[in-house]
């Protein structure tokens, strides 16, 4: 009994076919029977991509270009649920493979070792979802699908699959358990849509560690299908079953013409239509992987060309860049280390207002605030309050705000963010000995001084009070209040009280995100700031061909190019009002300049 067990689960792990066989070419067609467009849209495509390569042929050396990638782990079973490690030793084959970096393309037979290409192009797992989140670009998903097969039930949640991530950002790897005998399967450029684009590859095949099949253990299956994804088609032309099995083309110039597919691991020479030998050792033909190794040139071109034509969104994809560093973030206080801190005014006004700040039983203030400085710049990203009574008859609230200091006299101007704080919460806090802490959803940014501090809506019904230093330092004078006539003053004011306080809030104040403000300082500098729409970039006649790249608060890239003039303007009205981090890279030198842009 033991044996048997053992036998089927060797099968069902292990077996898969003896012969190489990709999905790709019965997966296309499947989608032509319902879409007659499809075979349009690929002659479309293949006009604009033989008008790449003819205007490019001579371009040298290009850019080496970086693929987002992010592998979905679609598992059943323990086995099928691969590991980080198996993982990464594919995305390792793939580099490899598409710099011409594996070892075995040495052993390219010597009448094609010229033809093997560098295609330049590399692959990354992804740093960052699309929501900007972290990740290291896999995910995992438990399904009780017991295999897939070709189609798209993988790339669908509602199917026992997983939804794929945006296709114009990331190239998606789904790795379940295929139905014997397909190892793989990918989507051609223009031949389907953005949900169902990407390679599904068996868990067998896949990564060169792990429990893979022994003839497709070097990771090559996913060479070959995201070599299908790049537009390349079977190296004989896929006309193995027509009637002149010569006639067909895979439209790459520098593939011998081949009768049909090898598989196994051939000797060389194996000729047919006259060639010179097969070139079975071409990774898009069906050979096992220990004996396929390389590009043709003219594959390259032809990968370069359709990466160019129907894939150009991931070249802007910021899938694999880095996140920001976390926020570092500080408290500032005004209230003096060493004060003690009371509730405000008890002994003064016991008699008349029970040292209440403002409500029911003292004036009926609107709002109290705290000012403080800070370099430009800062997020704030929260306040923290030490409130020594609230009480409210009903749903009370109080808004929490941070105001700018462009009022009269330098007095509390623009609220540029509030947050409502139920007056219960508050009071349940007090009761807990505990700081009411608010933390703002859209954190605002400060340039120099601002308010920070409270409104009451209803002071006739609510009651608040806050702890303050109250021994008339001289270094105090930063507590401000609105009456009931709405006017600001100071708290030594004759008209407010001749006393001299700060008030127990701290202001959480963060620098930028995203940008490392110590980087070599080169010469450019960027003005006006605050822009209305335009700004204009100084290189100081260094680098002409500078690149720069624009980041919001929050680490998104809003922007990047390339200036070729000395003095650039860019125009960035049509994006939100805020602060942006431009970041210019002039040879090995940066420069930053955090721009606001107004409205
Ligand atoms: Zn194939």
């Amino acid at each position: 009994m033991k044996i048997f067990i053992f036998t089927i689960l060797l099968l069902s792990q292990f077996h898969l076919t003896a012969q190489r066989f990709c999905g790709t070419a019965d997966y296309l067609n499947e989608l032509k029977k319902n879409n007659n467009s499809i075979s349009a849209n690929q002659d479309l495509l293949e006009s604009r991509i033989q008008q790449f390569i003819s205007e490019n042929s001579n371009s040298g050396q290009r850019v080496v270009y970086r693929i987002p990638v992010v592998v979905h782990v679609v598992y059943n079973t323990d086995a099928e649920n691969i590991s980080d490690a198996q993982v990464q030793s594919q995305i390792d084959v793939l580099n490899e493979d598409y710099r011409k970096q594996n070892a075995d393309v040495n052993l390219t037979p010597s009448i094609y070792s010229s033809l093997a290409a560098d295609c330049e192009i590399e692959f990354c797992l992804a740093t960052r979802t699309i929501d900007n989140l972290p990740t290291n670009g896999i995910t995992r998903t438990l399904t009780t699908a017991g295999n897939f097969g070709m189609g798209n039930a993988v790339k669908q949640a509602a199917t026992g699959g997983k939804d794929a991530w945006n296709s114009t950002r990331y190239l998606n790897i789904w790795v379940c358990d295929l139905s014997d005998p397909v190892l793989g399967f990918a989507t051609l450029p223009g031949t389907t849509s953005a949900p169902f684009d990407g390679v599904v590859i068996d868990y067998r095949a896949f990564g060169r560690i792990g429990n893979l099949s022994a003839s497709y253990n070097k990771g090559r299956t996913c060479t070959h299908e995201v070599g299908h994804w790049f537009n390349l088609i079977h190296n004989w032309g896929d006309d193995e079953n027509s009637a002149d099995d010569c006639a067909g083309t895979d439209n790459v110039n520098d593939t011998p013409n081949q009768a049909g597919p090898r598989f196994g691991c051939p000797t060389f020479p194996q000729a047919s239509c006259g060639n010179s030998g097969d070139m079975s050792m071409n990774f898009m033909d069906y050979t096992n992987d220990a004996c396929m190794y390389m590009f043709t040139t003219g594959q390259k071109n032809r990968m370069i060309a359709a990466i160019n034509s129907s894939r150009s969104t991931l070249l802007v994809s910021n899938g694999c860049e880095p996140l920001p560093a976390p926020l570092v973030c500080d408290t500032l206080d005004n209230v003096i280390g060493g004060d003690g801190l009371t509730e405000y005014l008890s002994n003064e006004f016991d008699s008349l207002a029970n040292g209440y700040l403002t409500g029911t039983n003292s004036y009926n203030d609107i709002s109290f605030a705290e000012k403080f400085s800070t370099n430009s710049g800062k997020q704030i990203n929260g306040l923290l309050f030490d409130f020594s009574t609230a009480s409210t008859s009903g749903a009370g609230i109080v808004l929490v705000r941070v105001w700018d200091a462009s009022g009269p006299n330098g007095s509390p101007g623009v609220v540029i963010s509030q947050k409502s704080v139920s007056l219960q919460l508050i009071a349940n806090q007090i009761s807990n000995f505990e700081l009411t802490q608010v933390d703002f959803d859209s954190p605002p940014y400060i340039n120099g001084g601002f308010y920070a501090g409270f409104t009451m809506l209803n002071p006739e019904e609510d009651t608040i009070a806050i702890f303050s230093n109250q021994d008339d330092e001289v270094n105090t004078n930063t507590a401000w209040l609105q009456n009931a006539d709405s006017q600001w003053l100071p708290f030594q004011d004759t008209l407010a009280y001749e006393i001299k306080i700060s008030l127990a809030i701290k202001a959480i104040v963060c620098n930028p995100v995203g940008i490392d403000e110590d980087l070599e300082t080169a010469t450019s500098i960027a003005f006006p700031n605050p822009s209305s729409g335009i700004v204009n970039f100084d290189l100081k006649n260094e680098n002409r061909n500078s690149t720069w790249i624009a980041y919001s608060i929050d680490g998104r890239i809003c922007g990047k190019g390339v200036f070729n003039e000395t003095l650039s303007s860019l125009n960035i009205s049509e994006w939100n009002a805020g602060i942006y981090l431009f970041q210019i890279q002039q040879n090995d030198k940066f420069s930053n300049h955090k721009i606001q842009l107004i409205k």
